[in-house]
């Protein structure tokens, strides 16, 4: 079984990463290193290292490994930097960021989703990273600023608070669009005072809910 999920993980990375762009080794040695399958519910362990999302409880989803991957790169993070996530879901992201060298602040709105996640973040010595039971698009002023924020959960517009809280220099990512079913991946920029925004592409994300979201 646990051979398995090796092999099944190498030809993750092989197949799903590396071949469609992932460059960045810190982000395929994260993706190699966290055992996405006990981050899936039990009856669907065996589907893991598929190419799509799955249902994770309460209507949401653990993002598809190449979207995580896409992600953490496009965050151009390096170790020792703080990086907000909202969206705690089943902490996979949150574990990935943390493999990488970060120090992870992550916050999650459904009280059973961060229950369990802590648990088992617990489980497998992920001890770093800090979660929280909130609405997450006002961020987490008490920890900020934020060399990175991640959000995976797309919203009609860009928090305020997620903009104010992230540091300078620092880089954002979120899904944006008015149509709930797809967005655009956004990159924000903020430098020397300066904030910018790219358009990295569409995605499919579930609804960012709350305070600045839907
Ligand atoms: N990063 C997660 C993806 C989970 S799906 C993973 O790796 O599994 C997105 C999550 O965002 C859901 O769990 C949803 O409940 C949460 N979410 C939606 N709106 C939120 C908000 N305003 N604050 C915090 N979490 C939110």
């Amino acid at each position: 079984m646990i051979v398995d999920m090796r092999r099944n993980r190498e030809r993750m990375v092989r197949e799903h990463l590396e071949a469609r762009g992932i460059k960045d080794t810190r982000v395929l040695a994260a993706m190699r290193a966290v055992p996405r399958h006990y981050f899936v519910q039990e009856a669907l362990r065996a589907q893991a290292y598929e190419d799509h999302p799955l249902p994770i409880g309460y209507g949401q989803t653990i993002s598809q490994p190449y979207i995580v991957a896409l992600m953490s790169e496009q965050l151009e993070a390096r170790p020792g930097m703080s990086v907000l996530e909202i969206g705690t879901g089943s902490g996979f992201q949150a574990a990935v960021l943390a493999e990488m060298g970060l120090q992870v602040f992550s916050v999650e709105r459904i009280r059973e989703l961060h229950t369990a996640t802590q648990q088992l973040l617990r489980n497998l010595k992920y001890y770093r990273i800090r979660l929280k039971l909130d609405d997450g698009t006002m961020g987490w002023p008490e920890m900020g600023p934020f060399d990175r924020i991640i959000v995976t959960a797309g919203g009609p517009s860009i928090p305020e608070p997620l903009v104010n809280q992230l540091a300078d220099p620092g880089v954002m990512l979120i899904p944006v669009g008015k149509n709930k079913r797809m967005q655009q991946l956004v990159r924000i920029r903020k430098q020397d005072g300066d904030v910018t925004l790219e358009k990295l592409g569409g995605v499919a994300f579930v609804d960012l809910v709350g305070t600045h979201g839907w």
